[in-house]
């Protein structure tokens, strides 16, 4: 029998973790603020754009919302960004990917200070969480962490196998699997013979993007299956990278979407607003 891991559960956990915080904070007159960026109109990053404004509510944190139009030049966004950088009352930054064709994302990307990057997508901040010696990590990946904890499972010395390598999803959940010393692999769309890693997996972390990829045949009896994948079936509705109905049987755990994966990095994106806060108070 599998035991499902609820992403929405423990993200109201970690949620109230912050709030509790950001309410102390407020008592002493403080206040935790996150600036989000939305260039043109994309209704996926509208949608995600709304839930993290929600999230903010939710916790107590300020935030403020710049929505720009999609001709926005790279220019102007640029300066929007230092602007926000040297803005000490804003505490994070977040640019909503993906950005129009004609501006350049790495450029946006390095160009948010390092501490107020609660995305944490430079490269700066990337190599830290390689190192082991980060303040905040990668929100997918660090939501999936947390959720494994959440349900105490130990990933030390388990076959974690990752599918996709992403710089977003899948290569800093490497980094965080192998911070907790589990053996990691990451498979991507060059992967010869993808199910013989994936039925030896103890973990498997799904970050394809491609609706009901993984199949029962290609996971072992009692693995933990991750779900990371946000698509839409051939009705429209919403799944994830994985044949929940037909896999869940096979597994000890299983993340559903939606419900799985997706609040948590809405959750830790708070959690990384706040920490990001305390960087800059302490120096
Ligand atoms: P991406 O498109 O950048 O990467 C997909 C990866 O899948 C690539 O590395 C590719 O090599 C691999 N892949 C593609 N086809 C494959 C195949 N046949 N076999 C093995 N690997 C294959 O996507 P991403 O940004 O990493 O996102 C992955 C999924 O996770 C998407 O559905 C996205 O919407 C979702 N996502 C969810 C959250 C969340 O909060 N839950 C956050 C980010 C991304």
């Amino acid at each position: 029998m599998y035991k499902l891991i609820d992403g929405k559960e423990v993200s109201a956990f970690i949620k109230n973790q912050v709030k509790d915080e950001v309410e102390v904070l407020k008592e002493k007159g403080e206040s935790v603020s996150l600036a989000v960026i939305i260039v043109g109109d994309n209704p996926a990053s509208r949608v995600y754009v709304n839930n993290k404004k929600k999230a903010c509510e939710a916790t107590g944190i300020i935030s403020y919302e710049y929505a720009l139009p999609e001709e926005t030049k790279e220019e102007e966004l640029l300066a929007l960004i230092k602007e926000l950088n040297e803005n000490s009352e804003i505490n994070g930054i977040l640019c909503q990917l993906p950005l129009p064709k004609h501006i350049d994302e790495k450029k946006v990307i390095d160009a948010i200070a390092s501490e107020k990057d609660v995305d944490c997508f430079r490269a700066e901040n990337v190599g830290k969480m390689w190192l082991g010696e980060y303040d905040f990590a990668a929100c997918t990946p660090k939501g999936v962490m947390l959720l494994l904890e959440y349900y105490g499972i130990d990933v030390c010395g388990k076959n974690c196998v990752i599918i996709g390598r992403s710089n977003i999803v899948g290569k800093p959940m490497a980094s965080l699997l192998l911070e907790k010393s589990a053996t990691v692999t990451i498979c991507h769309s060059k992967t010869k013979d993808l199910a013989s890693f994936t039925r030896n997996a103890d973990v498997i972390v799904a970050a394809v993007g491609r609706p009901k990829f993984v199949t029962a045949d290609m996971v072992g009896d009692g693995a933990v299956v991750v779900d990371v994948g946000i698509n839409r079936d051939e009705n429209g509705k919403l799944c994830g990278d994985v044949d929940f109905e037909n896999v869940k049987e096979k597994t000890s755990y299983i993340t559903p979407v939606p419900g799985g994966c997706g609040p948590m990095t809405i959750a830790v994106l708070m959690r990384n607003t706040l920490v990001a806060y305390r960087i800059q108070k302490n120096g």
